[in-house]
């Protein structure tokens, strides 16, 4: 296929392991698809264990230099792929597009964001502060030391394909870590850019290596069972999470999970009903309801209810569905087949238990892989659409009466990463952000990402968080130094 990208040398197929970009050794190849048209992109190459261990080895004799640098020399370097990724934005926010389906203008504002962790932890790894501690003995003192954790391996997802890299890969590189990163299969291309982006800012060979290929249990099973990896970052969902959880404990590495989620967005009688709807509409309808942080349930008190309801359909009824490259689509395809015929049977088994369709409710004539914006009314706790996480651009609305109710309705699921809700009353407002159990909380807004703040979840969507001043200390470890005989 034909890409008009300004910069040519950024579509990548090849993998790219210790500074070179490399074939499969089997020679094989995996198709990509554009999920709005279906029209073949290019293939990439398909590698297995042999070349993830390769890149291991790698990043481990990498390490060795890249460790040594000072923190400044390694800001400077990181400072440098920021401000190619910004240079080379709509090239990269091209290849997104095309290859994950979300609007050219989200996308490109994916790559700022994307960009925003690499000059963030660009800043934040020259503060990796160690302690001088108060002494327990007069001939004695402590320091503590913070060192990078060692290889770390990282797997991201297809709906973010360039932030959940650089939220990885960019405080692991500031920290004096090495990287081995396996990217979605359906979102290879970002992440190759990335990589050549990152080769021509000057990171040496090993320290960063991308290993595509479709043989994700293989790739993982290398990444996960190397006693040379130290830590595993993943970001995806809670089922794989779980398994890769489970194939780390045999090496005992850290690990970070960010997972599923389940986010309540609740309206109080008290909300600013407009706001409430631009929000909903912001926080559901995004990358067409993607995201691990979507609202998935809208809680609604019976007072505003109505109001609410019939606002958000006007809003909803008038977005534009279409191919993302198109000016002015808001609302592009879902990834794969898999991912529509999944929200269909939600939407179709909740509207068989009751659920009454407020607008959508069915399939997109755009094509193959389009649903319609939906709103659906009279949700119970029991459907499929409260329960699940619907990764679609799907709000099924549930009515409640009190405040508790609604904490204890939101509270009733066992993930727990994002939480929106809306009020103009400050005590309801500490009292409701208190009593949710989730790790980010949004009170009158229906964003929260950002690079400045912690990302992550409680419960079973995960550990560890991303961004902010604590991402560092993902990857680091505190070494304490008794100083004896003094
Ligand atoms: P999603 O629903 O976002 O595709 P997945 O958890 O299936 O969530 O995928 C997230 C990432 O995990 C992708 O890079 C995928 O290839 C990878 N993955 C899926 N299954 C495994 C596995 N068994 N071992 C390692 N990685 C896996």
């Amino acid at each position: 296929m034909l890409l008009k990208l300004k910069d040519s040398q950024l579509l990548k197929t090849q993998a790219y392991i210790n500074g070179e970009w490399v074939n499969a050794q089997s020679a094989q190849t995996f198709p990509v698809k554009n999920p709005a048209t279906g029209l073949h992109i290019d293939d990439v190459a398909d590698l297995g264990a042999e070349e993830t261990r390769q890149a291991i080895e790698a990043a481990d004799k990498a390490m060795v230099s890249w460790k040594a640098k000072t923190a400044k020399e390694r800001s400077v370097i990181l400072k440098k792929w920021f401000d190619l990724m910004v240079e080379a934005k709509e090239d990269l926010g091209l290849l997104m597009t095309i290859e994950q389906g979300k609007p050219l203008k989200e996308a490109v504002g994916e790559v700022m964001y994307g960009a925003s962790f690499i000059e963030w932890f660009a800043e934040e790894g020259r503060r990796a502060y160690g302690d001088v501690i108060p002494t327990h003995a007069a001939d004695k003192r402590i320091v503590t030391v913070k060192q990078p954790i060692g290889v770390v391996a990282a797997i991201t997802p297809w709906n973010f394909p360039v932030a959940m890299i650089t939220r990885k890969a960019a405080p692991a590189l500031a920290a004096g870590c090495t990287i081995v990163i396996k990217p979605s299969e359906e979102t290879p291309f970002c992440a190759l850019a990335m990589a050549e982006l990152a080769h021509r800012a000057g990171v040496p060979a090993g320290v960063l290596n991308v290993v595509t290929g479709t043989n994700a249990a293989a790739i993982g099973g290398e990444l996960t069972s190397s006693p040379i990896v130290r830590k595993l970052s993943f970001t995806g969902s809670t089922p794989v999470g779980k398994l890769l959880m489970k194939q780390c404990a045999d090496t005992v590495k850290k690990t970070s999970m960010e997972l599923g989620g389940n986010a309540p967005f609740i309206v109080f009688d008290d909300a600013d009903i407009d706001a409430a709807v631009e929000g909903a509409i912001a926080s559901k309808y995004r990358n067409a309801g993607q995201t691990c942080v979507c609202a998935n349930r809208l809680l609604v008190q019976a007072g505003v209810h109505d109001e609410f309801s019939e606002k958000l359909a006007k809003r909803v009824e008038q977005m534009q569905i279409g191919n993302g490259t198109t000016p002015g689509v808001e609302v592009g395809p879902l990834i794969n087949k898999a991912a529509i015929d999944k929200v269909d049977t939600l939407v179709k088994a909740s509207v068989e238990q009751g659920a009454k369709i407020l607008t959508g409710g069915e399939r997109h004539a755009h094509g193959e892989l389009f649903y319609t914006p939906t709103i659906l009314s009279n949700v119970t706790q029991e459907m499929p659409v409260f329960t699940q996480e619907i990764f679609g651009p799907v709000a099924p609305i549930v009515r409640f009466e009190t405040e508790e109710e609604a904490i204890e309705i939101a509270n009733n699921t066992p993930f727990g990463l994002a939480a929106y809700f809306y009020s103009e009353t400050m005590s309801r407002v500490w009292r409701v952000s208190e009593g949710l159990e989730y790790g980010m909380v949004a009170v009158n807004d229906g964003i929260l990402s950002t690079e400045v703040a912690p990302f992550g979840g409680v419960k079973e969507s995960g550990t560890g968080r991303e961004g902010s001043k604590y991402g560092l200390d993902e990857y680091l470890e505190i070494k304490y130094m008794l100083m004896g005989g003094i």
